[in-house]
């Protein structure tokens, strides 16, 4: 190379690189089915997330009357979001009435159902004999801690919630956030939202998933990644006993599928992934942990068993 064009190539390579950072996306070694990926604003928002953190496909959580907004991401990227799950205010008396017209309108199961009710509360028990009715997953988010000092907790007392499997048998129920993540170690104390450190075995989450059929686990947020990630020892064990059952999910609200945007928004506890795309970032644990075979078992077979995707 001569030393013009060595100049030129030296003064064309930060774009170079940078463009170059900009357009990569991660090669996940085959399709992988988002299965925490909340509706966003517009439907270019939601592809733009998946394309950016290299993710192929979504099954949406949306509100019981989304099923325009699901249709309009349908029509613009054919093929991209392969179902959706509908939300409506359980602790009103409509919510069935609304939950079912929304399966009736293409919704494949419910959720993500995150309320200030208990876990084996009345509002909550209607939902699990509906989801059972209408044969249909049932998502619930369970957290005994609060992140702010207003935001309250949700579905609590997971710690007995054996009593629900029980008395639900044909629920398809899909564990997920802070408390049903924290009792993957038995020494869980409804304490902190994100406990870190070696996990005790025995724990409640690990069990009942063992146990019972009809519970899975969504691996989406702060919660699944950091229970995940806190004691490297313990986790290839727990993914390989939960095989069958871990769903994979985000949960990201970062808007480029690269952290960009603001990520962990009013929630100090889940700083550790602020700036970082959760959806990259657990997909790049699980990649590390655990075999192609079981990595795509988790990142897209059991949603399409457990969910009952089309494609
Ligand atoms: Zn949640
Ligand atoms: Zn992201």
């Amino acid at each position: 190379m001569n030393r013009r064009l060595f100049t030129q190539a030296l003064a064309a390579a930060p774009f170079v690189a940078q463009t170059a950072r900009a357009q990569a996306a991660p090669d996940w070694g085959g399709p992988v089915v988002d299965c925490h990926h909340h509706l966003r604003r517009t439907a270019e928002a939601n592809i733009t997330h998946l394309e950016g953190c290299g993710v192929s496909n979504a099954m949406v959580l949306a509100r019981e009357n989304s099923v325009e907004a699901i249709a309009a991401v349908q029509k613009q990227y054919p093929g991209k979001v392969l179902g959706w799950f509908a939300s409506a205010d359980i602790t009103k008396p409509d919510a069935e009435a609304l939950l079912t017209q929304a399966v009736k309108n293409g919704a494949i199961g419910f959720g993500e159902l995150k309320f200030h009710v208990e876990a084996a509360g009345p509002e909550l028990r209607r939902m699990y004999a509906l989801a059972a009715e209408l044969n249909v997953p049932i998502l619930v988010h369970f957290q005994e801690v609060p992140h702010t000092p207003t935001e309250g907790v949700f579905a609590t007392g997971f710690k007995n919630f054996e009593a629900m499997l029980k008395a639900y048998p044909k629920t398809r129920f899909i564990g997920h956030a802070d408390a049903f993540w924290a009792n993957i170690s038995a020494d869980y104390a409804n304490d902190v939202d994100y406990p870190k450190g070696k996990i005790k075995k025995g724990g409640v989450t690990d069990k009942l998933l063992g146990d019972y059929a009809n519970l899975y686990g969504d691996l989406a947020a702060n919660s699944g990644n950091n229970a995940l990630s806190r004691d490297p020892e313990f986790t290839p064990g727990f993914l390989k006993r939960h095989q069958s059952k871990l769903i994979y999910g985000s949960d990201c609200s970062c808007t480029d599928g690269r952290g960009g945007g603001v990520s962990q928004q009013g929630n100090p506890g889940a700083s550790r992934l602020a700036g970082k795309c959760v959806a990259r970032e657990t997909l790049t644990l699980l990649k590390n942990t655990v075999s192609p075979a079981a990595f795509k078992q988790l990142t897209w077979g059991n949603a399409h068993k457990v969910y009952r995707l089309k494609a």
